[in-house]
């Protein structure tokens, strides 16, 4: 094969220019963690060939030694990290190096608010990579020789980090991949053996493969001062150079655990929590998976990998392994290594697995002990984090997981009209426990924001009475609902659904008033639904309401209002799905002036205009649309202007 040897000088993306001068200004304090990102991105190409070289054993050409070199000249200024990993072709230095392909680029760039300690923080964890070579280097230089390729195809890449870079072929003996920084001035710290050994035992001790560096060994001498041996570079390994999870707990620091997680979880912050164990049987396995500190970027992408590694006897196999993690527990980030599995395992296989199947019931159920535990934790400053990031994945769950349902629905959090705040801190089992003498529901009402939950004026006769009443304003809860109708053996009752019977938490006064006015506003009832006609299924007395004069209703087995917007919303044709057509049923409160007034109403056109309003009122409470807005303001304004007369 015949290769063009052109040098091309290309331009970075516009994204990965901005990258580079936010990193280079808002990391400086932590420097050195270039290192950890050039070992562990040498350390996943080793991997990569490792499980490339098992269906084709060629590719080692006779070196199957994985390791990665740490190298530094003085004189040149130079650091050089080299790997014999899987290398890169032309191409892919151009996809992956100079671009930036990552999901949630544009969420992070919009995110960005130009105060250096918090975009540091975002840059953090949307992770920085190779490019954080450029903290030090004001040169990079990378060459590659990807495996099978001859020595003819490698490439050599170069950039001093502004605005482009070159691209050309070149030759290279071995495979992989060699980056030589050229550290700026201000950086030659890092050209001491004992410093760059101290960066590597912090960050990278975990990483499986050998790192090794050059050592000088000085002159020996005798009694006399002869030289019996002469000075020598010998090479020696700088780290465990074991995979950590087949060590035992107690021998494994938090500072491991930590730099592990951020090592497979591509982050730069520290974890929430980790489980780390092993699972003896039939289907043996070990486990070591980490909640995240925070949502990453992708959390809401439905292309976005999972971040559970599968290793088959320490061999990486795969990082995109569906199978492993359900997609509401698509945050957790980890290794799970199993014995039971052919080292060849291919994806069709993984598919069918009974091991794979076994394995994820028994990683999920970890999963689920570890976030019960952190939410049963005295100090629950974890879990209430842990909330606040995932807490809306953990709701699909419920849908999603139907095995373990329960266990799922005691880890939810609601807020409520019990708690002050907007934040979601309000357990199913903490409601029970509040529950009142005579309640036998457990209520909630939904809304598409947490004020309009919180202001709905079905809460009103909650409020009157001092019964709890759980603010559902997330899309998903509307799913959750309906899967979720029961805990605790009390059925989850929408405050906005049927009629609501909280007759025995209602006194003999109030039960005798309600028969009273029943029959007084028949009249009147009927004459409203004339009015409304179709709008209504149904016209009726409130029981909910202490302050509005009207809201609406959904039948008991009707979707509730919320729901048909969202599904409106999504674009979903209600009427042909065979959803459309329940009508709400129209309540309003006897007690009420504007209520009693309309009763005493004799002019029918007024009657009909102030129904009309009462009705379009109701609407907008429920934060619905009206059909015809302008009606609605005429009217009132009409009604406004002969008041003012
Ligand atoms: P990340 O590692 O988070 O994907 P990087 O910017 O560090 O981001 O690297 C981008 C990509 O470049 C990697 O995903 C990998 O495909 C490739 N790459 C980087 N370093 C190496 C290496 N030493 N050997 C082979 N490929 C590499």
């Amino acid at each position: 094969m015949t290769v063009e040897a052109k040098k091309e000088t290309l331009g970075f993306q516009t994204e990965v220019k901005h990258l580079l001068h936010l990193m280079i200004h808002s990391l400086y304090s932590n420097k050195e963690i270039f290192l950890r990102e050039l070992v562990s991105n040498a350390s996943d190409a080793a991997d990569k060939l490792r499980f490339e070289a098992l269906s084709n054993d060629g590719l080692y050409a006779g070196d199957s030694e994985l390791k990665i070199n740490i190298s530094f000249d003085k004189d040149a200024k130079t650091i050089t990290v080299a790997d014999n990993g899987i290398g890169m072709t032309r191409d892919e230095v151009q996809e992956h190096i100079g671009t930036i392909a990552k999901s949630g680029t544009k969420q992070f760039f919009d995110a960005l608010t130009g105060d250096q300690a918090k975009d540091s923080e975002l840059i953090g964890q949307f992770g920085v990579g190779f490019y954080s070579s450029f903290i030090v280097a004001d040169k990079v230089t990378l060459t590659t020789r990807k495996a099978g390729a001859s020595a003819e195809e490698a490439v050599c890449w170069e950039s001093a980090g502004e605005g482009d870079y070159t691209l050309e072929f070149v030759e290279k003996d071995t495979r992989g991949t060699e980056i030589v920084l050229h550290l700026k001035d201000a950086e030659e710290e890092f050209l001491e053996s004992y410093r760059i050994q101290s960066v590597v035992k912090k960050f990278s001790d975990h990483i499986s493969l050998p790192i090794i560096m050059d050592k000088e060994i000085p002159a020996e001498t005798d009694e006399e001062g002869n030289e019996t041996a002469l000075a020598r570079i010998e090479d020696e390994v700088i780290n465990s150079a074991s995979a950590l999870w087949t060590r035992s707990k107690d021998d494994i620091s938090a500072e491991e655990y930590n730099e592990f997680y951020k090592h497979v979880g591509h982050d730069y912050q520290e974890p929430l929590a980790h489980i780390h164990s092993k699972v003896e049987g039939t289907t043996e396995y070990a486990l070591l998976l980490y909640i995240p500190g925070r949502a990453p970027f992708d959390l809401w992408d439905r292309d976005a990998k999972h971040g559970v590694k599968l290793y088959v006897r320490k061999v990486f196999i795969t990082d995109d392994a569906e199978q492993l993690m359900p997609r509401y527990l698509r945050f957790v980030r980890g290794i799970i290594d199993t014995d039971s599995l052919p080292l060849n395992v291919s994806r069709e296989i993984l598919q069918q697995s009974k091991k794979i199947s076994t394995i994820k019931g028994g990683a999920v159920k970890k999963v689920l002990t570890l976030l019960t535990s952190l939410a049963n934790d005295e100090d629950g400053s974890k879990y209430t984090n842990f909330w606040k990031e995932f807490g809306n994945v953990i709701k699909e769950g419920v849908i999603e997981d139907s095995k373990n349902k329960d266990k799922i629905a005691k880890l939810l959090r609601f807020s409520s009209t019990h708690s002050d705040a907007e934040v979601q801190n309000v357990a199913l089992a903490d409601y029970v426990s509040r529950m009142q003498e005579g309640q036998e529901h457990i209520y909630y009402v939904t809304a598409d924001s947490h004020v309009a939950a919180k202001n709905s004026p079905h809460l009103e006769i909650f409020r009157k009475k001092g019964i709890e009443v759980l603010l559902m304003s997330d899309r998903v809860d509307e799913w959750l609902l309906s899967n979720l109708t029961e805990f605790d053996s009390k059925h989850l009752q929408s405050v906005a659904k049927g009629e609501l019977d909280l007759d025995k938490l209602d006194s003999e006064e109030d039960k005798k008033e309600q028969e009273e006015a029943g029959k007084d506003f028949e009249s009147v009832l009927t004459q409203i639904k004339e009015i409304l006609g179709d709008k209504v299924s149904e016209v009726r007395l409130s029981h909910r309401l202490t302050d509005s004069p009207a809201c609406l209703v959904t039948g008991a087995n009707d979707m509730s209002l919320n729901m048909e917007r969202i599904m409106k919303e999504s674009g979903q044709d209600l009427n042909m799905m065979g959803m459309g057509g329940s009508k709400p049923i129209f309540e309003i409160n006897p007690t009420h002036a504007l209520v009693t007034n309309i009763k005493a109403e004799q002019d029918d056109d007024r009657f009909a205009d102030i129904t009309q309003i009462l009705f379009d009122q109701a609407i907008l409470s429920e934060g619905g649309q009206l059909e015809n807005p302008t009606e609605f303001v005429h009217k009132l304004n009409a009604l406004l202007q002969n008041l003012l007369k």
